[in-house]
């Protein structure tokens, strides 16, 4: 690897504000597979994507500017910045950094071909590295450019340290779980979680549901549900799951209500059949946080994605917190725990309580589509062996 470009795809999706990082999390998260290449001579050479931009060219509010400021700090050395991967000088560019050194390439996504995994576009990302390293967890579950069209160009295509990591302790929740099996799934992407739950009932002894989720699945029961936020489209399906694995899927006894979030000086716990018309469920019920802990203390591996409620908006965060702390304490007693999602590790890191679970996942949509047994298209372009 001595001299030659490594082309490194890392998840730099962090929140900005007033073009400051808010949060460097994800940066901390790539350091060793960087670090550990700087250290074998090898050129750095970074991909990420930032947010969601049009895709339609740069815009300055998605623009990894700040990502290189933060970077650098967190390097203690310098990181040129590679404003546009198309212009031929970004090439040149690349050949003429030193050995060790660390280039940043603009946001991915302002390339109109790389959700679309246009094959010029990977072409053009490929040109910047001789061979390819993936340390973009977080991202692996989608096939763009700069994921899946540019580990085909470059060889070898290897993961990185961060990869390696997410794929031994998913991989070995999957292939060997000790039972019982708890799977806890809340947040509001009801959606996407609601097949993640019809995928993960054969391989889960208990599935807790909680957070809006709940909601649709009081609607598949008959019950009203206010205000709450329910996927229509999606109550059928519930009920079909109800159906199939009754015994499996946990729902909460009652919930949190308020007529909106600001009013929670007025807010009342209610069974899961009596949410007040025009009022909205915010959080799991005491009771609730009660028996969830239980099954979650007595299982010997949980995977926990999305929180219980509004945790953003106390006294809405005592559900998230609960199960926050029953995942410690499950660890505590040998459990093996992972926590996946944005929001989700977001609230266990702010109850201090990150680094006593087994791991924090650093993909939400990727860690829960491997848990599901679905190929990462990101993975599965990487080189199987390497000579
Ligand atoms: P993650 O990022 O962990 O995958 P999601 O993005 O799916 O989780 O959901 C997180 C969001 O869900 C949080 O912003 C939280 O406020 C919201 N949420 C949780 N419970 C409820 C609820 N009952 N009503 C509305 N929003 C909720
Ligand atoms: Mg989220």
């Amino acid at each position: 690897m001595e001299g030659r470009r490594a082309l490194v795809r890392v998840d730099f999706n962090v929140p900005v504000r007033d073009g400051v990082v808010t949060d460097d999390t994800r940066i901390r998260a790539a350091l060793p597979t960087i670090r550990r290449l700087k250290d074998l001579g090898s050129r750095v050479v970074i991909l990420s994507h930032l947010g969601r931009p049009s895709g339609g060219g740069p815009e300055l509010n998605y623009s990894l500017r700040p990502v290189s400021r933060t970077l650098e700090t967190l390097l203690g050395s310098p990181v040129t910045f590679i404003e546009d991967p198309v212009q031929a000088d970004a090439i040149r560019t690349t050949r003429q950094m030193p050995r060790g050194a660390v280039a940043l390439v603009e946001n991915t996504r302002f390339q109109p071909g790389e959700e679309t995994n246009d094959a010029a576009t990977a072409e053009r990302f490929a040109a910047l590295g001789d061979f390819f390293v993936n340390d973009a967890f977080g991202s692996a579950h989608r096939a763009h450019a700069s994921t899946e069209g540019v580990a085909h160009l470059l060889k070898p295509a290897v993961a990185g340290l961060l990869m390696e990591r997410e794929l031994e302790y998913l991989g070995g929740v999957l292939a060997h779980p000790d039972r019982p099996f708890v799977a806890v799934l809340g947040g509001v992407k009801i959606s996407g979680k609601i097949e993640v739950i019809r995928n993960l009932l054969p391989l889960v002894d208990h599935v807790l549901v909680g957070g809006a989720m709940a909601a649709t699945f009081f609607r598949a029961k008959g019950a009203g549900t206010g205000a709450s936020l329910v996927e229509e489209d999606r109550v059928e399906l519930a009920a079909e799951l109800l159906a199939r694995a009754a015994d499996k899927i946990v729902l909460p006894d009652g919930a949190v209500v308020a007529e909106a979030l600001d009013r929670s000086d007025a807010r009342r716990e209610v069974a899961w059949d009596a949410l007040p018309d025009g009022w909205a469920m915010y959080d799991i019920d005491r009771p609730t946080c009660e028996r969830f802990a239980a099954i979650i203390t007595g299982a010997k591996t949980v995977v926990w994605n999305g929180p219980m409620g509004v945790f953003e908006t106390p006294p809405f965060d005592e559900g998230t917190a609960a199960i926050a702390r029953a995942m410690a304490d499950a660890t505590a007693a040998g459990a093996v725990t992972v926590v996946g999602g944005g929001d989700s590790v977001a609230a266990i890191a702010e109850l201090g309580l990150a680094d006593r679970v087994s791991h924090v996942s650093t993909g939400g949509g990727a860690s829960l589509e491997f848990l599901e047994g679905r190929v990462l298209p990101g993975v599965a372009a990487l080189d199987r062996r390497v000579a």
